[in-house]
């Protein structure tokens, strides 16, 4: 479990944390868990989605297991930071759909005494590293990644393995459309489903 540091007041700077790995792994459930203790705390708290993420409710970051806060969806990452100024926690989920601007605008919150938590996938359905994600992982002082368990061998698993045939890069309704696989099985059903195309 991530231990959040000691805030000192004399000190301004912020800093960013991210939260990444596969689907299922439990990602945006941990990025609640860290903005609701904040919020108890008293901190002034906002979360940001992008547009793009519409699976189920417009206004609200709902996990899974339906746990839910309320989000902002925004169409860009700079428009991130023009809402941001009032808060001293902001929380991105999804991250992976915005584009490379999110890693600036994450440092410029950061530097302006804020802490940045973001949540994303790390990697897309073909086990290649995700939009700004890799880059936030270099710059983020704190990195957690996150695993679920793989659905047909039980061990860790790190990669999002997409069930139904489609190339399109963001495909919505996720639930019945991946499975969470480990290495070993992730290459298996590649393999497979080469062959399987011929
Ligand atoms: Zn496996």
């Amino acid at each position: 479990m991530f231990l959040e540091k000691d805030r000192n007041n004399s000190q301004r700077a912020g800093w960013i944390e991210i939260v990444c790995g596969s689907m299922f792994s439990g990602k945006t459930e941990e990025l609640i868990r860290r903005l609701k203790r904040a919020k108890i705390a008293g901190q002034k708290v906002e979360i940001f989605k992008p547009a793009v993420d519409v699976r189920y409710d417009e206004e609200d970051v709902v996990s899974h297991d339906k746990s839910k806060v309320t989000a902002m969806a925004v169409q860009n990452a700079s428009q991130i930071l023009f809402y941001a100024d009032d808060f001293e926690v902001v929380g991105i989920d999804e991250a992976q759909f915005f584009s490379n601007e999110l890693v600036d605008v994450c440092d410029q919150l950061a530097n302006k005494g804020k802490r940045v938590i973001i949540a994303g996938l790390d990697m897309d359905y073909l086990g290649k590293p995700f939009g700004p994600i890799p880059s936030l992982m270099s710059t983020a002082e704190y990195v957690t990644k996150v695993h679920a368990i793989c659905m047909r061998c039980g061990n860790l698993a790190s990669y999002s393995h997409r069930t139904i045939n489609n190339d399109k890069l963001v495909v919505l309704g996720e639930t019945e459309s991946y499975e969470p696989l480990c290495r070993k099985c992730f290459v298996d059903a590649l393999e497979n489903q080469k062959k399987a195309e011929g």
